[in-house]
This record gives structure tokens, sequence and C-alpha cells, in this order.
């Protein structure tokens, strides 16, 4: 079996959802992972908030706007008078739920509820499409299997044992189709994966099930050595390592989540990554093998806020960075890249909602200074022979550009040098140049 993931941009309209049917009609067995169509769980997020400020009209005004746009998909998609009719039911019921909330109190799970229905109608539009097409196909609802955990991760466990339960009751399907992105927590509530977390479930799904592939399917033909938004003639990478893409995903590669990575790897299945648009190219291909060429790709993370604690005193003494590691640990928040010197440590973070308490509690250890407005520039590839002087490509292509952290030695697939964003521009166009 095999599982196939296809994005928002990928069922963003009724003829990729045509599309798409047809590509996946074929005798191999197989889980697609849908997310919601483009734009709709941004709408869904916008509509909460304004139900959060006790804003009806702005929320209702929303609401309707969203559900025409539906009715509009589904006279699009179907051609026959009974699934029109099936399919307008499915939406108007997933609209009268959505209203339903603009009456009571709105609560962080009325929020969530509400986030879901995008998966959950783009999965029952496809479902019936495949019907209309006599294309047989079992609906898996995610929010049977998808579970976390206590600490809000995803319990592998749970999830093989209740999916496979689901496919055994379902065992003479070729085609099973289930959202992404949406779960139940520990209590059996309705949550979700965060934001862009279908790839995640797929990841996750194709792991329960000891899948053959997982393909991830978007809008771009796959990783590419550059971000294609800021350099010109990037170009796709047909083999990744997991250890590299991973460290691609996590500082930038829009393509993928970056913790849609770890179950793949962990059950060691193939993640492959297409284009909707442009099936019959390779796109890439990630295993747990590296092609052994030395400087592969390039990618950007912004939004990053470096944080420095001075303090001579405490750093000669062991057990200082524990010290500050709890902080940041106490506050959820992950360090990103760390350097150290003999007097200093600094730290890069990219969620800020608990900076001030990080703050005040690190003051305690020594002079902190923050700095925000930063870019962590990543270059990902295989630095084992580091006698062939790969580093000094890196920092010989950035000689122009102030450098405020380095990283490097971490792992062998990367170097990582924090700039100001103002630089982030030049500093991958001038990698480009030097590296490829
Ligand atoms: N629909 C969700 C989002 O937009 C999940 C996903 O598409 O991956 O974040
Ligand atoms: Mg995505």
């Amino acid at each position: 079996m095999i599982v196939l993931k296809f994005g928002g941009t990928s069922v963003g309209n009724s003829s990729r959802i045509k599309e798409i049917a047809e590509l996946i009609n074929n005798n191999q067995k197989k889980i697609i992972v849908l997310s919601a169509m483009a734009g709709t769980t941004n709408d869904l997020v916008s509509i909460a908030s304004h139900l959060y400020a006790k804003e009806h009209e702005a929320a209702n005004s929303k609401i309707n706007l969203l559900e025409n746009h539906y009715y509009k998909v589904v006279n699009e998609l179907y051609h026959s008078s009974e699934f029109r009719e099936k399919a307008s039911g499915m939406i108007k019921s997933h609209f009268d739920y959505i209203k339903s909330f603009t009456l009571d109190m709105f609560t962080l799970f009325e929020e969530k509820a509400i986030l879901a229905q995008g998966e959950l109608i783009s999965t029952a539009l496809f479902h019936y499409f495949l019907q209309e097409q006599n294309i047989k196909s079992v609906l898996l609802p995610a929010l049977n299997f998808m579970r976390t955990n206590e600490e809000g991760e995803p319990d592998l466990e749970e999830i093989k044992v209740n999916l496979n339960t689901e496919i055994k009751s379902n065992e003479s399907s070729d085609i099973y189709i289930t959202q992404g992105y949406i779960c139940r927590n520990s209590y059996g509530e309705i949550d979700n994966l965060k934001r862009g977390g279908s790839d995640y479930s797929a990841s996750l799904i194709g792991a329960a099930i000891e899948a053959e592939e997982i393909q991830i399917w978007t809008d771009i033909d796959g990783m590419h050595n550059n971000d294609p938004r800021f350099v010109d003639k990037t170009h796709p990478l047909s083999n990744l390592s997991f250890d590299e893409a991973a460290e691609l995903a996590y500082f930038g590669a829009k393509i993928l989540h970056p913790s849609s990575i770890l179950p793949a790897k962990l059950a060691n299945i193939p993640v492959r990554l297409k284009n909707t648009m442009k099936p019959n190219l390779e796109g890439t291909l990630i295993t747990s093998e590296s092609d052994g060429i030395s400087i592969k790709a390039i990618a950007a993370k912004d939004s990053i806020t470096a944080i420095k604690i001075n303090s001579g005193r405490m750093l000669l003494a062991y057990g200082f960075l524990r010290k500050v590691f709890e902080i940041f640990e106490i506050y959820k928040t992950p360090i990103d890249m760390i350097t150290t010197s003999e007097v200093a440590v600094s730290v890069t973070i990219d969620q800020t909602e608990n900076l001030a308490s990080i703050v005040e509690e690190l003051n305690k250890y020594g002079r902190v200074e923050v700095d925000s407005n930063l870019t962590i520039i990543c270059v990902v590839g295989n630095f084992i022979a580091e006698s062939k002087g790969y580093a000094v490509k890196v920092f010989d292509a950035l000689k122009s550009i102030p450098i405020r952290m380095i990283s490097y030695g971490g792992s062998m697939h990367n170097v990582s040098v924090l700039v100001n964003t103002s630089d982030k521009v030049k500093a991958l166009n001038e990698l480009n140049v030097k590296l490829f």
C-alpha cells in the first residue's frame, strides 16, 4: 500500500480535484490524505478569531462567503443532479455546524472543531466525486484513528492500532480516503497537528501501515536547491537523505512540514515529493541514503530572534548551560542554533510567545541581549569530507555580509549562519553563485 497526500492547491478547485481523481485511478492499493482546499483553513482561522472577538456580523459574512464558494465548487465538480444534491446537503450541514458556534460561548475547543471542517469537506467532496465516477473508495475518518498524547504529540502506537482496525473492517477496498491535519487529543476532543500538518498526517499514516512509499503531492516539482522565491534558476533535487530533508524542511524549505520526516525515517519508508501539475516529472526522493553530492541545497528561515547571555563568572562553571536550557524547556520554546564562548552563550528561537518571561528568568544568570529580525541561512549537504573545504566556500560566498552566528559541526549535513533578514536575499544569491 502507498500513501498519497495532496495539499491545498492540489485540491484547490474543481478541475484540480478531477485531475487527482484521474491520477489515483489505477490498481495500486492506496490511502489518499487530503488537505482542505487552498485558502479554507486561513478563512476558518479568521472566522474563529472574529468569533473570539464576538464580532458576529463579520464572522457570519465570512461564513456565508465561504459556504457560497463551496456551492460553486459543487456545481462545477459533479455532473449529475443526484451528486450535486448530496454534496450540497453535506456542505450545508458543515456550515450549519460552523454557524451554531456564532450563538454560544467560543473557546479553544470550538475553534478546533471549526478548523477541522476544511479537511472534512474536501475529503467528502472527493469521495462523492469518485462515487459519481464509479470508482470505489472508502472514507476513513481521521478522527477515528489519528491521536495525540498528553504532550500533544502523535501517539503512533495508538494510531497504528486504530488505523489498522479501520482498514481491516473495509479490507476489500483499494482506495481509502482520509483527512490530513485533524486528530483527537488525549481527552478525545477534536484537535489538529498544527498548520501545514497534513504532511505529518501522511507520514504518520505511512509509518502506521508500513507503507511502501509516502508521496507528498504539491504544486512544485520537488525540493529545490535554493529558494525559488528569491533566487533565479533553482532546480529540483532528485535525491535527499532523511536527515538532509529534515534540515531543509526545518530551516525554511516550505514544501514539506518539518515534523513529517521523522515518522518516515524511523519506519524507513521512502518519501517522494511530486508535482500535481506535472505528474510525469520525477520529483524528489527522500530515503535513508545520501547520494554523496557534497553541497546540495540552501534554505532560509525568517523571524528568528537571537538571545545572548553574558556571564563571565557563571560560564566557567558546569551546570550553567543546563540552567539556561531548563528555562527554555519550561517555556516549551525550542532552540535552533547555539554558540558559546567563555563569556557568553547565544541561542536562537523562532517562537517568541514567551520571550519576555524567558528573558526575565535568564536575567538571573547574566546580562541578556535580544536581537530580532534575523534569518538563519542553512546550507545542507554532505560535509564529511571537510578536507575539501566546503565550509570555507560557504564563508567565502558570504564575505560581504555581516554574520551574527555560525553553526558548524553539529551534524555532518549542515552549516548554518545567522544574518540580518535584510541581507537574506543577497546571501542566498551569493551562495548560489559560489556553491552551484
Ligand atoms: N489545512 C491545513 C493548513 O492549511 C493543513 C494542511 O494543509 O497541511 O494548515
Ligand atoms: Mg503544506
